[in-house]
């Protein structure tokens, strides 16, 4: 399928996709953007955007059966995936992932705020201790690590070797959640982007190439809410 967007280009500091009334894609950039980045970014979204356009008026005209509804196609980035965000009338719980998130109707409307608490504390559960093992391998010691709610930095250290790492993470393949691991860990050895540096992260991470790259392309869909 060919998807054809426009591009709105605005001081705003991250991009957003969005589907108009009329079912056009419209790419809200920053100022400057790389076009090569949008379409990138476009293609990560084709599943979404192909739903969305396609069946503009599903949720209203209710031709769905029930508790198979989708948020007009929706779905969250996890782990480097896709995956759809389906509303069922089930009770009592606030999401349950089964290859797709699975959200009460009760919640939907606020699922924003579901979504981000799930996504934190799946970050905390998986990056932290992923941190100590990387720490282990390479040999060095840290203070403390923490998951923070920082914008447009993945993972930081302080040089009395405290880590905090960006929940939105969790977005991101493993590969790449290991790869800024790594690079926080090295500077505790190495301060500065040397050499030196550099192989210390390529021997804790062998994609780190393609981690980098990775973060790149995809780093601004980290920050989207959905
Ligand atoms: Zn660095």
């Amino acid at each position: 399928m060919d998807l054809t967007y426009r591009t709105l280009f605005s001081k705003r500091k991250t991009l957003s996709i969005s589907v108009e009334r009329d079912c056009s894609v419209v790419v809200h950039a920053p100022d400057g953007t790389d076009p090569e980045r949008i379409r990138r970014a476009v293609e990560s979204k084709r599943l979404w955007l192909y739903e969305k356009t396609r069946h503009p008026q599903k949720t209203q005209t209710r031709t769905h059966p029930p508790g198979t509804e989708l948020v007009s196609g929706e779905s969250l980035l996890y782990l480097g995936r896709h995956y759809l965000i389906e509303i069922v009338e089930r009770e009592g719980f606030a999401i349950e992932f089964r290859n797709r998130f699975i959200i009460p109707r009760a919640r939907a409307a606020g699922r924003t705020e579901v979504f981000r608490e799930w996504l934190q504390a799946r970050a905390r559960g998986l990056i932290l201790p992923r941190v100590r093992k990387q720490a282990q391998a390479l040999g060095v010691a840290y203070e403390e690590a923490k998951i923070t709610d920082g914008h447009y930095r993945w993972g930081s250290c302080t040089p009395g070797g405290n880590l905090n790492f960006n929940w939105r993470l969790i977005k991101a393949p493993l590969f790449v959640i290991d790869y800024v691991i790594a690079h926080e860990l090295a500077h505790l050895i190495e301060p500065n982007h040397t050499p030196r540096f550099w192989s210390i992260v390529r021997i804790a991470v062998v994609q780190m190439d393609k981690a980098k790259g990775w973060l790149k392309e995809n780093g601004q869909l980290l920050e989207q809410d959905l």
